[in-house]
């Protein structure tokens, strides 16, 4: 099952939510999108749930699921998760997004800062820069979103409903993709030069090595 074919099982499980036998075609479909951490169980008159292994919360809609997935809480636990006893911790934001199945969109125009010990994010898009974990909440939010959508599709100045904003990411999705591979990194010398020099922590983090250049782009 590819990605385009779980978004769609998934878009008609209000639908076939009494059919028992389709139950391991929306599981796979729900690990697919949302992670592994999905299951899904019948509740009592039968009909399926989704059911988060990591928080023990069942959802009765891909919507909550949807939502679950990029709550705080959810996040946080995920973070904490430990498989096998082993702590799970992200190399970067490329990681934390393909350990999440995140459905971000607009991710060409993220910026990745390294110099040793350090990571730092910019959002070209939006003029917004943070670290790892604000930064992934902020690509995978309502503001970065709704902004990359109208930069995107004709869709007026209106305010987008929450199905008309995940329908419009779906079909971004389905027609780029995900691109995760597409955030640029930036190291070294070029990094500490990209940073700004009104940034505080990352003046802490420079300050041994020189500080920052006159070449930063505007923000
Ligand atoms: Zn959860
Ligand atoms: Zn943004």
């Amino acid at each position: 099952m590819n990605k385009s074919q779980a978004i769609e099982l998934l878009g008609s499980f209000q639908h076939f939510c009494y059919r028992k036998n389709k139950i391991d075609d929306f599981r796979r479909a729900a690990k697919t999108i949302y992670g592994q951490e999905w299951d899904v169980e019948l509740d009592s008159g039968q009909r399926m749930q989704f059911f988060c292994t990591i928080c023990n919360k069942i959802m009765n809609h891909v919507k909550s699921m949807c939502d679950h997935n990029r709550s705080g809480s959810h996040l946080k636990n995920i973070c904490t998760y430990k498989p096998r006893g082993v702590a799970r911790k992200y190399l970067n934001l490329r990681d934390m997004l393909e350990s999440t199945n995140a459905k971000a969109i607009g991710l060409q125009m993220v910026e990745e800062f390294y110099v040793p010990g350090k990571l730092y994010y910019k959002c070209i898009l939006c003029g917004y820069h943070e670290k790892m974990e604000a930064m992934y909440n902020h690509v995978v939010g309502t503001e970065h979103t709704d902004k990359y959508i109208k930069m995107r599709v004709d869709c007026g100045t209106h305010i987008m409903s929450l199905k008309q904003r995940e329908d419009l990411r779906t079909f971004i999705v389905n027609e780029e993709g995900i691109r995760i591979t597409d955030i640029r990194q930036i190291l070294g010398k070029s990094a500490r030069r990209s940073i700004p020099a009104n940034e505080l922590l990352l003046k802490d983090m420079i300050k041994t090595n020189g500080g920052p250049g006159p070449h930063g782009p505007a923000l």
